[in-house]
């Protein structure tokens, strides 16, 4: 599959970052506390394919329950962009609707029952390939 230089930001634009994906982009929507709360929704990436491009220093981090995850916040609009998520600790996911569109020609949605975790998490790790 070709992939392509997505880029994309938080709301104000202080927090910028480029992922490379392919040009269809398959989604995951959770239904974990924090995921329904701000609506994020997953494209996972590894190391190698994301880069934070601007506003490293102007992210904030929170952590709760086990605290593998990092979820990081722009710290002028709020906006999560991007985050190291539990499910690919050494890797990140990005926000789908804090993607720039123009490279990205669909999106299809799956949905990981992330509110049952512990039951359903090999599937969601079997999803990246
Ligand atoms: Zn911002």
């Amino acid at each position: 599959m070709t992939m392509v230089t997505h880029k994309g930001g938080c709301h104000c634009g202080a927090v910028q970052f480029e992922v490379d994906a392919p040009r269809s982009i398959k989604a995951i929507r959770c239904s974990c506390s924090i995921c329904s709360m701000t609506g994020f929704v997953h494209y996972f990436a590894t190391q190698d394919e994301f880069r934070i491009t601007a506003g490293s220093d102007n992210l904030t981090e929170y952590r709760f329950n086990t605290g593998v995850a990092k979820h990081l916040f722009c710290k002028s609009c709020g906006v999560k962009a991007f985050y190291v998520p539990r499910s690919h600790p050494d890797g990140w996911s990005v926000n789908v609707n804090c993607i720039d569109k123009t490279a990205v020609d669909d999106i299809t949605y799956g949905d990981f029952d992330g509110a049952n975790w512990e039951d359903n998490i090999q599937g969601l790790r079997g999803t990246k390939d």
